[in-house]
């Protein structure tokens, strides 16, 4: 049986050095992976240090072996801060006017694939499975074939892949993908974005695509381009929802909100998460529903992201200006509309707050997947579940038809959202928690993983 390579920015398992922290669904589902076929997760350790060595520190624990990198404050500079979070990602999210054009940090960007080439590529075996993730690493695959892996390499990009016609604002845009055709298959979050790759290959390199099957023919290359719709690992937030931190989590909210209902939004504080657009929506259904401005309290978790990156200072600052406007104006001395949570909290927490919380606003302005929708689903109380508002542009929203789905650039739209949520009779939200709760379930964590780890295998394979 082949082993395992997993290649991301960072490693995240639990005691790797400068590990990023929560064991999430992905972290452990590919952890149970690395346990299954053995193998090495690679990445960068999170570390600065004087100079990008190279040099490899390896760990084993509870089965799973890392293998971290440090970086030069210049490498995490252009790489990780510039190209990757200051042009690919605002890029990916539509947002040209985030993305900044530099080709110093896209140097960078380049050295530093090359560098996690040069520094992995002793440590893999020929009949190894290398599986490279996301946005920071396009062009690995190339940059291990020029060391000469012949291996299956297979790559999934976590974000939305945008339109062609944004997409070839990025200098050197054709050069990117050009690498990209090197891995074997290549992985989406949604058919959407899959499309939108799969028409950038045809207009703008002529390639040969076949969309039934996701073959993409250029030069003498075969790659497979599909869809797999990342899940959430539903036993684990079972195993969490009932623990003590999450009953404790639950009562917290219970108890400071006592006879309102509470309305929860967690996301990292990003701008694509639509946050600011989110209180606006909240702004405006209170001024439309006077009657209901006691009734309802809303819970942001917003743990800060990136905080080296200027459109995350920037989105912060205008957060938080707006929550205080709206608390300044609202507020009595009993209550206080907005809860503004600027740090992040565990997995069985969020458990708990979602379950105390009978709404759920996931708003993205652009968003690849989004777990906490999937996760909101599946830590609601089957008896009396909550309502998840949710944006049409989350990739989510392609799977969950049944939550109320809304444009959350419209206060207006967001507003009614709101309204309905409160208003939807029991009958009603167990009806849609149930097709909700179908899909969540069938399409979790672990069927991602086999559904991507055996077209790796087998996709165009000799
Ligand atoms: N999360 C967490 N603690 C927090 C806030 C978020 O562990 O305080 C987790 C959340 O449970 C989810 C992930 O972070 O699994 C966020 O994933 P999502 O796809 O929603 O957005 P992303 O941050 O990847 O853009």
């Amino acid at each position: 049986m082949s082993r395992l390579v997993i290649i991301s920015n960072r490693v995240a398992v639990p005691k790797a050095r400068g590990a990023a922290g929560a064991q999430g669904g992905l972290a452990g589902a590919l952890n149970s992976a690395l346990k299954k076929f053995g193998g090495i997760w690679f990445g960068w350790s999170g570390e600065e240090s004087s100079e990008t060595t190279g040099h490899i520190q390896l760990q084993t624990d509870d089965g799973v072996t890392t293998a971290t990198i440090d970086l030069s404050e210049t490498d995490i500079e252009e790489y990780y801060n510039g190209y990757a979070n200051s042009t690919l990602w605002p890029l990916f999210h539509y947002r040209l006017d985030l993305t900044e054009y530099e080709n110093e940090t896209g140097r960078g960007y380049e050295r530093v694939n090359e560098t996690f080439a040069n520094s992995v590529a002793p440590l893999i075996d020929p009949d190894d499975l290398i599986w490279v993730h996301d946005y920071h690493l396009l062009p690995l695959g190339e940059r291990l074939r020029s060391h000469g892996a012949k291996n299956r390499i297979g790559f999934f990009l976590h974000t939305p892949w945008p339109p062609a016609r944004l997409f070839v604002s990025l200098p050197y845009h054709e050069r990117l993908v050009r690498t990209m055709l090197e891995y074997d298959v290549i992985g989406f979050q949604t058919g959407e974005w899959l499309g939108s790759f799969l028409h950038y290959c045809e207009k703008e390199l002529g390639a040969e695509v076949d969309e039934s099957t996701g073959r993409i023919a250029f030069e003498d290359k075969e790659t497979f381009a599909r869809a797999y719709p990342i899940g959430v690992d539903w036993d684990h937030i079972q195993t969490q929802g009932k623990t003590k931190e999450a009953k404790n989590a639950e009562q917290r909210v219970i108890d400071s909100t006592r006879n309102r209902i509470a309305m929860i939004g967690v996301d990292r504080l990003d701008y694509s998460k639509g946050l600011p657009e989110r209180i606006d929506g909240i702004s405006r259904f209170f001024d439309q529903n006077p009657d209901r401005t006691r009734d309802l309290v809303f819970i942001q978790i917003a743990p800060p992201s990136r905080e080296d990156v200027d459109s995350y200072q920037k989105i912060r600052a205008e957060l938080e200006q707006k929550t205080g406007q709206i608390n300044g104006a609202r507020s009595e001395v009993d209550l206080v509309p907005i809860r503004y949570v600027n740090k992040g909290h565990s997995l069985a927490e969020l458990c708990g707050f979602y379950r105390a919380s009978k709404i759920c606003l996931v708003t993205p302005l652009r968003d690849g997947m989004n777990l906490v929708a999937k996760e909101y689903v599946a830590a609601q109380d089957p008896e009396d579940p909550g309502v998840l508002i949710l944006s049409q542009f989350a990739g989510a929203a392609h799977q969950l038809t049944e939550a109320v789905l809304v444009n959350p650039h419209s206060p207006d739209n967001l507003a009614r959202a709101i309204r309905t949520a409160l208003d939807m009779p029991l009958e009603e939200r167990k009806r849609r928690y149930e097709a909700l709760v179908k899909t969540v379930r069938e399409d979790d964590i672990h069927g991602w993983t086999n559904n991507f780890m055996r077209d790796l295998r087998e996709l165009g394979a000799q």
